[in-house]
C-alpha cells in the first residue's frame, strides 16, 4: 500500500504545476475573486491519519456540498417519507433547471439540484424559525467536523440572496405544487446560508467521515445515522452528485461524491477514507476541474475506486 501522505503531497504538487485550472464561478463577486491557482487535498482513513496537501487548511465556499448534510439531517426528521418530496433520479440536465421542474409537476428529480435541495432545506426549516433551522445546519457540520470555528459567510450569503432569481423562481413554482411549506422567502434565506458555509478541506473531510464507516465517526465511535442510510446517501452521492457530469465523474473516480460551485469536492471511499479537495476552477458541468483530475490519480494510485483496480 502506498504511503498516503507522499500521495497526497505528489499530487498537491502535480496540480499546482499544471497550466489548466479550468474557469472561476462568477455568478457573484465573492466566488469570482477566488485564487485560481488554489489547490487543496485532505484525506482522513479509517484510523483517523490526517493527510494534507497543498491549500487544505484555507476556508472556501462549500455552496452546494451542503446539500449532503442537510439531506441528512432532514432524512433524520422524515425518514423515508422524504422521498414523497424529492425524487433520488440523476437529472441529466442543470442543476437549476426550471423546465424539469415543470414536466415532474414540482417534485424535484433529486435532493442535490437546486430545486431538490431547496425542498429538503423547506423540511429543515418546518416548525422552527429560519435562524433556528439555519443553527441547526451549522451546529451539525461542526459537530461533525468536531470545529466550532466553521461559519457562514455573510457577505456570500447575502450575494446569493441579491442574484438568486432562478433559485427564487424554482422556489416558488414549488410551493405552487404545494411541495414547499414554509414562506418561500424563508426558505430561501436559509438555502442561500447553508450554501455560504466556508470549510477547509480539513474540515470538511472530518465532516464526510460518518459516511465512509457506516455511518459512525470511527475515532469517537459515536453513531451519526445507521449504516443503511450512510449507504443509502453514499448511493445519491455517486449517482446525482455532480450535476450534469455525475456519469463522467462516476466513470473516472470511481466514488461518491458531491461537488459545489466555489470548486470543493467531497468524495467518499467506503470503509477507507473521507477525502476533500478544493480548487477553484470550474468545468462545463461546474464541477472543480482540477479537484476531480486529482481525486482521479488518488483513486487510481491507492486502488481506492469502488468498482476495482
Ligand atoms: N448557491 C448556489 C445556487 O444555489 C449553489 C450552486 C452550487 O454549488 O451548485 O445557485
Amino acid at each position: 500500500m502506498p504511503d498516503l501522505d507522499l500521495v497526497v503531497k505528489e499530487i498537491a504538487e502535480e496540480m499546482r504545476q499544471r497550466p489548466d485550472r479550468g474557469e472561476v464561478a462568477t455568478y457573484i463577486p465573492e466566488l469570482a475573486r477566488a485564487d485560481a491557482n488554489a489547490f487543496g487535498l485532505a484525506v482522513i482513513d479509517a484510523d483517523g491519519n490526517v493527510a494534507l496537501g497543498g491549500d487544505a487548511e484555507t476556508p472556501f465556499s462549500i455552496q452546494s456540498i451542503s446539500k449532503v448534510f442537510t439531506l441528512t439531517l432532514a432524512l433524520g426528521k422524515a425518514g423515508d417519507l422524504l422521498w414523497q418530496r424529492v425524487g433520488r433520479e440523476p437529472s441529466g440536465s442543470a442543476f437549476n433547471s426550471i423546465v424539469q421542474l415543470e414536466y415532474e409537476r414540482g417534485i424535484p428529480r433529486n435532493p442535490f439540484i437546486n430545486a431538490g435541495a431547496i425542498a429538503v432545506t423547506d423540511l429543515i426549516l418546518s416548525g422552527h424559525q429560519p435562524r433556528e433551522a439555519l443553527g441547526e445546519i451549522l451546529r451539525f457540520l461542526q459537530f461533525l467536523a468536531d470545529d466550532t470555528t466553521i461559519m457562514i459567510d455573510e457577505q456570500v450569503a447575502a450575494s446569493e440572496r441579491a442574484t438568486g432569481f432562478r433559485n427564487a423562481a424554482l422556489a416558488n413554482y414549488m410551493k405552487a405544487y404545494g411541495v414547499l411549506s414554509n414562506p418561500v422567502e424563508f426558505t430561501l434565506g436559509v438555502y442561500f446560508h447553508h450554501c455560504a458555509i466556508a470549510m477547509s478541506c480539513r474540515q470538511l473531510a472530518m465532516a464526510g467521515r460518518f459516511l465512509a464507516h457506516q455511518g459512525r465517526n470511527p475515532s469517537t465511535g459515536r453513531s451519526v445515522v445507521s449504516p443503511e442510510r450512510a449507504r443509502r446517501i453514499n448511493a445519491v452521492m455517486l449517482t446525482c452528485g455532480h450535476y450534469d457530469g455525475s456519469g463522467e465523474f462516476a466513470y473516472r473516480v470511481g466514488l461518491p461524491g458531491k461537488s459545489g460551485v466555489g470548486g470543493g469536492i467531497l468524495a467518499i471511499a467506503p470503509g477507507k477514507a473521507s477525502i476533500a479537495v478544493w480548487s477553484p476552477g470550474l468545468d462545463a458541468a461546474g464541477n472543480s476541474h482540477l479537484g476531480r483530475i486529482a481525486l482521479e490519480a488518488l483513486t487510481k494510485r491507492l486502488g481506492w475506486s469502488i468498482f476495482g483496480a
